[in-house]
């Protein structure tokens, strides 16, 4: 396995810093790894840079989370043009709604006696761009709760009293923003879908939809995705000429499920057909 196509930094919900990340991926052996942070991609440059005369391949990319017929579906976006003017606007705005998404979640736990404050999570998230994971350190930090999973499971999973739910953007308008940027727009670890809700509300159809839209890949190769997952998504792959990514969502350590940077991947291969949709 040569590249790990999904990886978060300290640019938004990740432990590792960007040139940490480097670091480590270096010393695993990975020819290459994509920046994936959620609504940003400030942590790119920092890697590239850390990356340099080290023979790691650092993409640039993204990961967006977006509404589509009741679901959360998440779009990755690879080789995008960082510095492109509208990708910046709307990553701004969509940072500028988690941080008020933020502020009302901290109003909501105060108002059952739960207080954690704003400050501490703004400084928590540092130059992040803000989610559920920093509200999560703070409440363990005050003793709330002794994990960020514990954190989640009692205060801000969705159904618990301080969830408020994340302004989304429509699932095509992302795939729109990635390939405007100059990127390859993919979707996301479609396992983690929850499917019976899908079969109830997704009058479209969700693969018709995507296909509309430009998308260009499926991340196949996931760490929760079973055998038997990825031998359907990679049919699907060949009968829409879809490009098969993998990547393992590493957030750093102590952070989610106890996944590995590496964990799952694809092979240089797959980066090259990447780098061609993306247009060189
Ligand atoms: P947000 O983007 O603010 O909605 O937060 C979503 C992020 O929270 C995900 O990307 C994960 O990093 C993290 N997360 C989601 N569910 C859990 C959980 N049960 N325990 C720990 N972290 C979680
Ligand atoms: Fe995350
Ligand atoms: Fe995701
Ligand atoms: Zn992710």
């Amino acid at each position: 396995m040569d590249a790990d196509l999904h990886v978060h930094t300290t640019a938004s919900d990740g432990t590792m810093t960007p040139a940490e990340i480097v670091r480590m991926a270096v010393s695993r052996r990975l020819r290459a790894i994509a920046l994936t942070d959620h609504d940003t991609v400030a942590g790119v440059a920092e890697a590239q840079e850390a990356a340099r005369e080290s023979g790691l391949l650092v993409i640039p990319g993204i990961e967006i989370n977006t509404d589509y017929a009741e679901e959360e579906v998440h779009i990755l976006g690879y080789w995008l043009d960082i510095s492109n003017r509208e990708l910046q606007a709307k990553l701004k705005e969509l940072r500028q709604a988690r941080a008020v998404r933020a502020e009302k979640m901290v109003a909501r736990l105060a108002q059952i006696g739960v207080s954690v404050s704003l400050d501490r999570v703004l400084e928590i998230a540092g130059m992040g761009s803000l989610g559920r994971p920093h509200i999560a350190a703070a409440l363990v930090e005050k003793g709330y709760a002794l994990t960020p999973a514990e954190a989640f499971q009692k205060y801000l999973s969705r159904g618990t009293p301080g969830y408020v739910a994340r302004y989304k953007i429509a699932m095509t308008e992302a795939v729109r923003i990635v390939t405007a940027a100059g990127g390859v727009p993919v979707l996301a670890h479609p396992g983690l879908l929850n499917r019976e809700r899908l079969l109830r509300t997704d009058r479209r159809g969700l693969f018709p939809e995507l296909l509309a839209a430009g998308i260009r890949g499926i991340e196949v190769y996931y760490p929760k995705h079973t055998p038997a997952l990825v031998h359907h998504y990679l049919e699907l792959c060949r009968r829409y000429q879809l490009i098969a990514t993998g990547g393992s969502d590493y957030h750093g350590p102590g952070q989610k499920e106890a996944v590995e940077l590496g964990a799952a991947g694809v092979e240089m291969e797959a980066v090259a057909r990447l780098r061609q949709a993306a247009g060189g």
